[in-house]
């Protein structure tokens, strides 16, 4: 039985007071749901990270980083390594972000590289993976969606994979107040279950956790985690206002 898993991706959101009050809200908020059977996450900008960490400390929520460089230290300027999360207090970080993909232009071969590192840290990754809306259209949404699984996962043990939550968020749906119909992010996520299946075994496949991501809300997050393969969100937006997390982790648990 996969437990259900709520994580916020702040963005470049929030100052030093507002991300510590965020994350106080969700510790709040989340109290009444002790001993519900849900993971939670905040993923704040590097620079709160500690603050946040900090906050979070005494309760369940856990932090999570919006990405992670894959050297181990040395040159490489501007950038943080896995074990420097960890030392944190970091336990997820974000990989390839539709963000960092599209935006940044992170490749396959690189976001693999920090997948790999962020498990060789100690952390837990969590592999986002959504096509376009052009590529949707085209009917590539399969052929887009494989390619950054397999890729992404290259080179990865089953028990390495095991560590891996992945996140599908349809690139038209992030940020837009689009959201995939549960029928069809349901589609996509028993494709990727099916997909992990045959990449390692079924059983993986069964205990891999795949999250939704694309404008989920309090309204539609109970409806998308209803279906058989959603096992959690990835919130954007909605992870910024206190009340609206809390509503979608009470939709979880
Ligand atoms: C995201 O940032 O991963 C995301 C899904 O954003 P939003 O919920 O705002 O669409």
């Amino acid at each position: 039985m996969r437990k259900p898993f709520v994580a916020g991706n702040w963005k470049m959101n929030t100052d030093s007071r507002s991300s510590v009050e965020l994350a106080k809200g969700v510790v709040d908020g989340s109290v009444k749901l002790a001993g519900r059977d849900v993971d939670v996450a905040v993923c704040p900008p590097f620079v709160y990270l500690q603050a946040v960490a900090r906050a979070v400390s005494s309760s369940s929520v856990a932090v999570g980083a919006q990405d992670v460089y894959y050297g181990v230290k040395g040159a490489f300027t501007g950038e943080i390594s896995a074990s420097m999360l960890k030392d944190t207090g970091c336990t997820y970080a974000l990989c390839g972000h539709s963000e960092r993909r599209h935006v940044i232009g992170e490749t396959d071969e690189l976001i693999n590289k920090k997948v790999a590192a962020a498990i060789g840290g100690g952390l837990l990754p969590i592999l986002c993976v959504g096509e376009l809306q052009s590529e949707r259209e085209a009917g590539q949404t399969e052929e887009v969606v494989t390619r950054h699984i397999k890729k992404g996962l290259a080179g990865l043990s089953a028990e390495k994979a095991s560590a891996v939550t992945v996140a599908y968020e349809p690139v038209w749906a992030i940020g837009t107040g689009l959201t995939a119909t549960p029928e069809q992010a349901q589609e996509a996520h028993e494709f990727i279950r099916g997909l992990l299946a045959e990449i390692y075994d079924g059983r993986l496949a069964d205990e891999i956790r795949i999250l939704y991501g694309g404008s989920v809300k309090a309204d539609n997050a109970a409806d998308l985690m209803g279906r058989a393969d959603i096992d959690g969100v990835l919130v954007g937006g909605a992870s910024l206002k206190v009340d609206d997390f809390v509503a979608i982790i009470e939709a979880a648990a």
